[in-house]
């Protein structure tokens, strides 16, 4: 469904997001300055579920970017948490003789850094390192703890089949990549990255990646290190290869990329194959019945107390299973994966929660996602069985609205009035006519993504639309794409 919005609406919507998701202590950016209203000068058009003003785009933005600021969080009196030392989370559990960490970072030198700040807490040796899953941004700088003996390493069996069965299209995921992070972003486009701070130093990246010397088994197991009790439960979900930990004595539970302070990526935009969406829901639902006092993610800052991290772990599931469930029954109802992507939405009492805002993930790219695994690309709709060649479709669209001109101008009208998915829309057929202006074209594109990448608060979507619109404009991309 589309929608106009006048800057108030967005503001109100983006308010009742803040402050629906608890007072304001527990959510600081909450009371959004009165005066945004002034920054947007005309009624814009939303497509998507995850846009707003842009200066509350900003705000939203801005307000999680608190979820990875540099700090160690004591979560238990021997549990401590690196939060912000790169992308992901690193944590040291403290025992008898010796410390155990879980997941390394992706590069050996923030490991390093994060290692360095976590010493402060204990100098004993590392005994152990546990990956939670395979994704580089875990297991890169795993070689930084490794000090004068070579700690066991732990993983999950299977491990590294998470993105093995996509290498074939890995330069083209690579350039995804690098767009639903902003990754070649200017400073003044950057925000987050969702569950992660922009701007990170990842010239090291992957270097200090150590294979794993203990696989885990998928029906779990349990361990003593250094004097701690540890489990180790499959949970299969972002990746097939994830587990949680669990500490059955501090009673905190180690989440991985299941779980962190945003509704879950379960479609990449980078790319990626079919993430089990289902079984995603109940690993989280499994987590929820160890009822931990404490919860930490891959990501985000940790959860504390029995009834937070217990009731957050239900509601993530909970969020999960009724995005699948309204999927399929939109689905087996004969709807088309177009239309589910905007009517499927969270229930009013999970869609307000912190951990279920769309910064990172995005209900409508889920939507799409589940379809495509159950169902493969065809929406069941005869008329996308073989629709025209995008050159045909072009010339057809051109001369219903009366010439390539005309096309042009309303091309360029739908800019001008902040319309920006249909000006995108009308520049991809604009630029196969062969009467038509490509320069016209892609400078509309360009300035249609910026208008689109400004008002989402969505970071991948934001990221990707802004990385495209620079790629465009410096030449970078050209045939096919434009
Ligand atoms: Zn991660």
């Amino acid at each position: 469904m589309k929608t106009t919005f006048t800057s108030g609406l967005a503001i109100a919507t983006a308010f009742t997001l803040l402050t629906a998701s608890g007072s304001a202590a527990d959510s600081p950016a909450a009371l959004l300055p009165s005066s945004h209203a002034a920054h947007v000068h005309a009624p814009v058009s939303i497509s998507g579920g995850t846009q707003v003003a842009p200066s509350v785009a900003l705000d939203l933005l801005h307000a999680q970017d608190q979820q990875f600021e540099r700090q160690i969080v004591q979560v238990a009196p021997n549990v401590f948490t690196a939060v912000g030392y790169h992308g992901a989370n690193t944590s040291m559990i403290v025992g008898t003789d010796g410390v155990i960490i879980v997941d390394t970072l992706m590069v050996p030198t923030a490991a390093a850094t994060a290692l360095q700040a976590l010493r402060a807490y204990s100098d004993k040796p590392v005994k152990a390192i546990i990956y939670t899953h395979s994704h580089g941004d875990h297991i890169g700088g795993a070689s930084a703890f490794v000090g004068d003996e070579m700690p066991a390493i732990y993983a999950m069996e299977g491990f590294g089949s998470a993105e093995g069965v996509t290498e074939m299209v890995g330069p083209i995921k690579a350039k995804r990549n690098v767009r639903q992070f902003g990754r070649n972003l200017p400073l003044a486009e950057q925000t987050n990255r969702g569950v992660a701070p922009a701007g990170t130093v990842d010239r090291d990246g992957g270097k200090g990646i150590l294979p794993p010397t203990v696989l885990v088994p998928h029906r779990g197991d349990r361990t003593v290190i250094a004097g701690v009790e540890l489990e180790f439960h499959y949970a299969p979900g972002e990746t097939d290869d994830a587990m949680f930990i669990w500490l059955p004595r501090e009673k905190v539970l180690f989440a991985g990329d299941n779980f962190y302070s945003s509704f879950p990526n379960l479609y990449a935009i980078r790319g990626t194959a079919y993430r089990n969406v289902l079984n995603w829901s109940e690993s989280v639902a499994r987590m929820a019945t160890f009822k931990p006092h404490h919860v930490v993610p891959g990501h985000t800052l940790p959860i504390h107390g029995q009834e937070a991290a217990t009731t957050a772990l239900e509601n993530y599931s909970a969020a999960i299973r009724s995005v699948y469930d309204q999927t399929v029954e939109g689905l087996n109802a004969g709807k088309s994966p177009d239309q589910l992507a905007h009517d499927v939405t969270l229930p009013a009492h999970l869609k307000d929660k912190p951990y279920l805002i769309e910064y990172y993930g995005t209900v409508s790219n889920a939507v799409r996602a589940i379809s495509v695994g159950l169902l493969g690309w065809f929406d069941g709709n005869p008329t996308t069985l073989n629709p025209l060649e995008p050159a045909i479709a072009a010339q057809k669209i051109a001369r219903l609205a009366g010439g390539t001109r005309n096309l042009t101008t309303q091309m360029e009208a739908a800019l001008q009035q902040g319309d920006y998915q249909w000006a995108l829309e009308l520049s991809d057929h604009v630029k196969w006519l062969t009467d038509g202006d490509p320069t016209r074209a892609r400078e509309i594109k360009i300035e249609a993504l910026r208008g689109l990448g400004a008002l989402e608060y969505n970071a991948p979507n934001r990221n990707y639309y802004l990385s495209y619109a620079n790629e465009l404009e410096s030449g970078q991309l050209r045939d096919p794409w434009f």
